[in-house]
């Protein structure tokens, strides 16, 4: 059994998509990036490469290929799910942190653990937390979110 860890953050901007482990939540920011941005997912996908010791997500869907440009994150995780097969690995358990200030994820929560855990192939755990008003998440400027990833062999 082996364990990883993820880490993932965007800036939130108007007017952008806020999907948030597969969801897509109403909000009048989103976060900014290459793919769809969907940070709990990137960091769903960080802990399970990073267990199987098979580098970072960068690694595998790099920023700066146009393939994955407004990327649906919940491919990606799959995708990566058929790396870590093929490396002798099964994910067994994630859990997770959202970190963000608003909005409120609660109604969400379950939506994005159903979503993350068919894509990942085991259970996955979605808690939130939020920046207290301070830092970057405080301000409201971005969002972040960690995963713990555990597999066994094959
Ligand atoms: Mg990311």
């Amino acid at each position: 059994m082996r364990s990883g860890i993820g880490w993932d953050s965007h800036r939130l901007e108007a007017g952008r998509p806020f999907v948030l482990g597969g969801v897509t939540i109403a909000h009048e920011t989103g976060p900014v990036g290459h793919s769809d941005a969907d940070v709990l997912t990137h960091a769903v996908i960080d802990g399970l490469l990073g267990a199987a010791g098979l580098g970072d997500i960068g690694t595998h869907f790099p920023d700066t290929d146009p393939a994955f440009a407004g990327a649906d994150s919940l491919a990606l995780l799959r995708e990566a799910v058929r790396l870590v097969a093929d490396a002798g690995f099964v994910a067994t358990y994630a859990d997770t942190t959202v970190v963000l200030e608003r909005p409120k994820l609660g109604a969400h929560r379950a939506a994005m653990a159903a979503g993350l855990t068919e894509a990942l192939g085991a259970p996955v755990n979605v808690k939130a937390s939020t920046g207290e008003g301070i830092g970057f998440v405080g301000r409201e400027e971005g969002v972040a979110a960690l995963a713990v990833v555990t597999v066994e062999t094959r």
